[in-house]
């Protein structure tokens, strides 16, 4: 496969290149915020889950006028510096993880917190969505500690079965709840976004990291999700129609007619899970299991044991 056919078959791809964001995510957020105005006002924000940082490229260049904004990052992966945003590895599953982020925002709470989290995939749909789903809730306990009044939660979550489950959850905290898939998320995913805007915690509430955030006892409808307590959240589509579609192919000639050059990626990532394969299989040792059924019967009696 050349270098270019990506770029032919994916549009984000290549025009994260060319615009110098470091992932063809950073169109989802932009066109999450054309329909919701999520930027608007924001000068401290959190991006969980944010590797390799075009999230937090988008929101330090967008918030707090001029790039003065305050943004948190924070992601399992090592992620290339930024200008303007502080960096935190660690797990955001884990109680010292939010402490550590909670800590940044001590007394002068954030205005958004927006979580593009995705677990690796096994493939086995309801194990991604739990674990998709035990990534939002995360998100959602560090929101709970770190939003101001009113402030906004913005998380990836995957349209599965029990999604509605979740939107309850999000509806006891926010006073308005949507579905919103931007035109750059592929339509064959079941990936879409929660914007959850006003956050307006249930009276008395408080949030304790030592506690399972969602105590139901704030909402006695909250497990009645049959019938018509069940919550449907509207469901909206973002990001100009006449924009790019992001299940098609284009050609690789521009549209003013400029000639095609390709783009190498902005920010390679750094120290990459792949990083060990990739040494080994330049020395050549990274060697396929060789089964016995494979092997003539001579070579199978000679193979070290
Ligand atoms: N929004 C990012 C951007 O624009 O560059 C892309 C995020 S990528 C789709 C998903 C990220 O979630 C990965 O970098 C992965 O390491 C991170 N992630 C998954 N589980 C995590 C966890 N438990 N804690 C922190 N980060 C996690």
């Amino acid at each position: 496969m050349g270098r270019t056919s990506k770029d032919k078959r994916d549009v984000y791809y290549r025009l994260a290149k060319e615009n110098g964001w470091r992932a063809r995510s950073a169109f989802k957020l932009l066109q999450l915020d054309e329909e919701f105005q999520l930027f608007q006002g924001v000068t401290r924000a959190v991006d969980l889950c944010a590797a390799p940082g075009s999230w937090s490229q988008v929101l330090s260049q967008k918030i707090g006028g001029q790039g003065s904004g305050h943004v948190v990052a924070v992601d399992l992966q090592a992620m290339a510096p930024l200008p303007g945003v502080l960096q935190i590895q660690g797990d955001i599953t884990q109680l010292s993880t939010a402490k550590e982020i909670i800590k940044h925002f001590e007394g002068c709470p954030a205005d958004l917190v927006v979580c593009d989290g995705a677990p690796d995939v096994t493939g086995l749909h309801d194990v991604d969505e739990y674990m998709q789903a035990q990534l939002l809730l995360a998100a959602l306990n560090i929101a709970t500690h770190v939003l101001k009044p009113g402030g906004c939660f913005v998380a990836k979550i995957f349209r599965g079965r029990d999604v509605t489950l979740i939107y309850s959850q999000l509806r006891v905290f926010f006073s308005s709840v949507l579905c919103a898939k931007p035109r750059s998320s592929r339509n064959s995913s079941i990936e879409a976004f929660a914007v959850c805007q006003g956050y307006d915690p249930p009276q008395g509430f408080l949030p304790d990291l030592t506690k399972p955030l969602l105590d139901h006892s704030y909402d006695p409808d909250f497990n009645q999700l049959d019938g018509p307590t069940r919550i449907i959240v509207p469901f909206v589509t973002c990001g100009d129609l006449s924009s790019y579609d992001s299940d098609r192919s284009y050609p690789l000639d521009l549209e003013d007619g400029s000639e095609y050059k390709y783009t190498p990626p902005t920010q390679p990532p750094i120290s990459p899970p792949y990083q060990e394969a990739c040494t080994l299989k330049k020395k050549g040792w990274l060697a396929k299991e060789i089964r016995p059924q494979d092997c003539p019967i001579s070579t199978v009696d000679t193979l070290p044991r």
